[in-house]
């Protein structure tokens, strides 16, 4: 912990798993760094200020219906959050800048996709550093929305997904990251909002790290006139800092204990993907006759269709599965991945858990569902080659191959060895001098220096 700053940052992440972990995790690191910490949240996803006393929590109002924050339609949950917050926001910020009891406030971090944030902050002359939790690559692929419409890639047509897309040579039309093929306008607007919302902020903060995503930076770099940090992967540093929205299954490490070093599949899709009710039964038929131990999340609302949790699998899959198998609905993952026994990562290659697997030198067989999954997997695949793609609604014949090659087969091999490779890179950007180590006191010394602005203009 280095001395106190005197100084307080005001963090605002979007209410979903794969942001609020991020942001907890930036929240801790900055806090290391000597700032005060003070989290405005939503009631939608409310955070418990007991798991992190020493931060200070302020949670607003949403003003989401039952129905609306219940409902399934993740684009229009965020729109309406986009809409809904803006006035309890303000007021938050607005009193919390005014409190003379408190130390005064450097500035404010907010998630990329709440856009609004930016336009508050600005009205209330506080400066903001916006926090995207994707990857750098994605994030340029979101920013070229326009020119690819423009182009006429997206929205996705039937006939061109296998086309490569010239902008970006590593993706084929299929791999644009696009939520569903034909988007409504009001996605188009969120992207919008995301990737040029942050335009008047003070800089944005990628959870990546130079090594990894050194190309996309660049990019970055050269067409957004802002400081651009990145930081990552800031789980490294802070362990423990993440805010699971549902219960961790502790029972699974249990298990993993009494597994073969690397002979275990972990299989998870994240916090929001769901996959259809054939997807699941050729995934349990797949991993049955692998015949490899593996640990698999199932979140019950994971299964479109109606199903509640295991019902559809048939006996005798639920008779194999009790041998070499383990079900859980939330695993405690950084944990999981950092287990002797994990020798292989299923993944939706959300950013967070590509972020993970690669600090713990863990393969992948990639599975990507909807936006940036689409173009992470490519890039664990085709650059980074650190896992196979697996093609979505692939039977179970193809999944049992793709696991003897990922774990029995020379090519295997040659991945794990790759992976390996990358987690030492990993490893040494948080060594002193290292390129996240860098930019992080590069970003501590920014926000001090955007003090003078704060305290000129109020
Ligand atoms: N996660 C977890 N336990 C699980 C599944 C996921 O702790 O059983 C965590 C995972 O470690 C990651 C986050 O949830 O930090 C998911 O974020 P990601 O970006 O991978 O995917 P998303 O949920 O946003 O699609």
């Amino acid at each position: 912990m280095e001395q106190r700053k005197g100084r307080r940052l005001i963090l605002f992440p979007l209410p979903f798993q794969g942001h609020i972990n991020p942001m907890l995790e930036l929240a801790n690191i900055l806090h290391l760094k000597g700032f005060s910490i003070t989290i405005i949240h939503t009631n939608y996803n409310s955070l418990n200020p007991s798991s992190h006393p020493h931060f200070t929590f302020h949670s607003i109002s949403d003003g989401l219906s039952e129905s609306e924050a219940s409902a399934k339609d993740i684009l229009r949950l965020i729109s309406l959050l986009n809409v809904k917050c803006v006035e309890p926001f303000r007021e938050c910020l607005a009193s919390l800048l005014s409190d003379v009891s408190e130390e005064p406030v450097a500035c404010l971090i907010s998630d990329a996709i709440f856009h609004f944030a930016q336009s508050v902050a600005d009205r209330l002359k506080v400066p903001t550093v916006v926090l995207r939790t994707g990857g750098a690559s994605s994030f340029t692929v979101f920013a070229a929305f326009p020119q690819l419409r423009e182009k006429g890639y997206i929205p996705i047509q039937d006939s061109r997904l296998e086309e490569p897309v010239s902008e970006f040579p590593h993706l084929r039309v299929k791999d644009l990251p696009v939520l569903k093929r034909w988007e409504s306008e009001e996605c188009y607007q969120l992207v919008e909002g995301m990737s040029n919302g942050f335009k008047t902020s003070k800089g944005l903060i990628f959870n990546t790290f130079e090594e990894l995503e050194e190309q996309a930076l660049g990019k970055i770099r050269q067409h957004f006139p802002i400081p651009i940090f990145p930081i990552g992967p800031f789980h490294f540093p802070t362990a423990s800092s993440s805010l699971p929205l549902s219960t961790e299954d502790e029972s699974c490490i249990t298990w993993l204990n009494s597994q073969a070093p690397k002979s275990v599949i972990y299989v998870s899709f994240g916090s929001i993907a769901a996959i259809n009710e054939a997807q699941f039964l050729e995934i349990a038929w797949g991993l049955a006759n692998s015949k490899q131990p593996f640990l698999w999340v199932i979140r019950p609302e994971s299964i479109h269709g109606g199903s509640q949790w295991l019902e559809l699998l048939p006996s005798e899959l639920l008779e194999n599965f009790n041998v070499r198998g383990n079900i859980v609905k939330w695993s405690p993952q950084k944990e999981v991945l950092s287990h002797p026994a994990v020798g292989v990562f299923w993944a939706h290659n959300g950013w967070n858990s590509t972020l993970e697997s690669i600090c713990e030198g863990v393969p992948m067989i990639c599975m990507p569902c909807f936006t940036d999954q689409m173009v992470n997997a490519i890039y664990v695949t085709n650059i980074w080659k650190i896992g196979l793609q697996l093609e979505k609604g692939a039977d179970r014949g193809e999944i049992e191959r793709m696991i003897r090659r990922l774990m029995q087969e020379k090519e295997g091999e040659e991945i794990k060895a790759r992976s390996l490779k990358l987690m030492e890179k990993a490893n040494l950007c948080f060594k002193r001098g290292g390129s996240s180590y860098q930019s992080l006191d590069g970003l501590v010394k920014h926000i001090l220096s955007l003090e003078s602005f704060v305290f000129g203009t109020q």
